[in-house]
């Protein structure tokens, strides 16, 4: 098990072996014997693993019953290996935790994921996007406001979705797939708000739309997920409709508009963590603006370099508490002692602790 653990951690800092007996002092050859379980390291050792490795020591005896065994990523595009390790060990430490967390209920506080039923069955063209994002908005009570924590909600709805820090040069794409059979999606921790949410919101589209799609283009794999596919784009549409609904962009711009100030996309992609190119197109998918106004935009946001990096504040990341919510109610509910609390949040004791006090301090003051 420590073996299993010390390799995972390994893979996850993306160090060779080499470089691990380097950067520690134990040879190569003993590294590949305590991960192959032929060789138990001694604690000092396994201190010295657990600091180069960046995992607190309890990683290494973490109980095997939240072991994850089945992890599937749908696309994996052009990843390079070690970034896809480091990730890849991101999504089994943090989908293992929520696997702890959740068996520590008797009843699951959270839904498996499912497609609600009475969505639109068939999509035949683009436009229908709409009817499906609107359901899908009705049938999650989510009305046609902003969605404030789309990472939290998706959560709720029983999809794993994990942050990571792994992207250390950008070539992070997003990912997914499934864990052990439940939906997957992978973000990047510290990107802008609105790419993890127009990220999120499009995969979710590739979950809702699977087995309704049906184009009058042959060919069309339902899994696939390269630029340019007419599924892609669904999913653009999709994501596009369920983060700013086509009442909102109505609501917000009117019905008609010749011309639109570019302040009006940048406090539309405030209101609704959409990116001002993606609200621009909500606007003509809308049938708020033509194609040729659209066009005259698209054209001033290529002149102005926006397509790169648009104007103004960025949308910030996303924060999310539903995790730490659980630890604390499973805590407040009695399922849980403050040790394995801390343990599950990944806080050391002593600090676990006086956080607890303060929170109890503050309310009792009220
Ligand atoms: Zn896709």
């Amino acid at each position: 098990m420590i073996g299993q653990r010390l390799l995972r951690a390994r893979k996850a800092a993306g160090l060779s072996l080499r470089e691990l007996a380097e950067r520690t002092c134990v040879s190569h050859t003993a590294i590949s014997k305590f991960e192959k379980g032929l060789l138990t390291p001694s604690s000092g050792q396994l201190i010295e693993f657990a600091k180069t490795l960046g995992v607190r020591g309890e990683f290494f005896f973490r109980p095997m019953q939240a072991e994850i065994t089945g992890v599937e990523y749908r696309k994996k595009a052009s990843m390079p290996k070690r970034l896809l390790d480091r990730v890849h060990g991101d999504v089994l430490d943090q989908a293992e935790r929520w696997q702890e967390l959740l068996s520590l209920y008797p009843d699951s506080p959270i839904e498996a994921f499912a497609v609600p039923r009475g969505l639109i069955d068939t999509i035949h063209e683009e436009g229908q996007v709409e009817t499906l994002a609107e359901g899908l908005r009705q049938a999650w009570s989510l009305g046609a406001s902003p969605i404030p924590g789309l990472i939290d909600t998706l959560k709720s709805k029983g999809v794993r979705v994990i942050g990571t820090d792994a992207d250390d040069q950008g070539k992070f794409d997003g990912l997914a797939g499934t864990v052990d059979g439940v939906p997957l999606i992978v973000v990047g921790r510290h990107w802008p708000g609105d790419r993890q949410r127009f990220t999120l919101a499009h995969e979710l589209g590739h979950l809702v739309l699977a087995g309704r799609v049906v184009l009058e283009r042959p060919g069309v794999d339902a899994n696939a997920c390269i630029r340019g596919d007419p599924l892609e784009r669904l999913c653009n549409g999709f994501a596009g409709a369920f983060l700013m609904p086509r009442q909102a962009v109505i609501g917000h711009l009117g019905a008609h508009r010749r011309r639109l100030e570019p302040n009006e996309l940048v406090l539309l992609k405030h209101e609704y963590g959409l990116s001002m190119q993606a609200c621009l197109f909500r606007a003509l998918d809308a049938g708020v603006i033509d194609a040729a106004t659209h066009q005259g935009l698209f054209r001033l946001f290529s002149e102005r370099g926006w397509r790169k990096q648009e104007p103004g504040a960025p949308y910030p990341p996303e924060e999310t508490i539903l995790f730490k919510q659980l630890v604390f109610r499973a805590l407040g509910e009695g399922l849980v002692g403050e040790s394995k609390a801390a343990e599950i949040l990944g806080v050391p004791l002593g600090q676990f602790h006086r956080q607890r006090k303060l929170e109890a301090a503050g309310a009792a003051a009220h």
